[in-house]
């Protein structure tokens, strides 16, 4: 699968994830998360909870790190100012229902006009079986 295709397949899981409707007074940000050294889309993750995170609203961080080169980067940090060296109370590899790890990720943010952050999600696909699955809410 292409670069475009992947996009289109994990921006209209995010948009579907997120009901979101129309443009109205939102706008919206797709990205398509690469390895800042290699540049490869196929990723792993770890999902770090810390405490106060809840369903929808994330609270901590999102490593991501590639398969290919080793590289390893804090793809989104949800962390209150000053509590960055709690102890998280979960960490997690995501893996498909088939077994893998490895997926296409990227996330989808809703502003507000001009630029209000309202609320964003990361999503992933399988590389093995394009199967989709959420990774992490965000609200604003
Ligand atoms: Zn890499
Ligand atoms: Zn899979």
């Amino acid at each position: 699968m292409d670069n475009k295709k992947i996009k289109t397949r994990l921006r209209s899981f995010a948009e579907q994830h997120l009901e979101i409707s129309g443009a109205g007074r939102f706008h919206h940000h797709f990205a398509l998360y690469q390895c800042p050294n290699c540049e490869a889309h196929p990723l792993r993750a770890v999902v770090e909870r810390h405490a106060g995170d809840r369903p929808k609203d994330f609270e901590g961080i999102l490593w991501t790190d590639c398969p290919a080169c080793r590289s390893e980067q804090m793809a989104l940090g949800v962390t209150p100012k000053g509590k960055k060296g709690e102890p998280p109370i979960s960490v997690d590899r995501p893996a498909c229902a088939c077994g893998n790890d490895t997926f296409y990720l990227g996330s989808l943010d809703q502003f507000e006009k001009p630029s209000t952050f309202v609320k964003g999600t990361v999503v992933a696909m399988c590389t093995e079986c394009d199967a989709l699955l959420p990774l992490v809410d965000t609200d604003g």
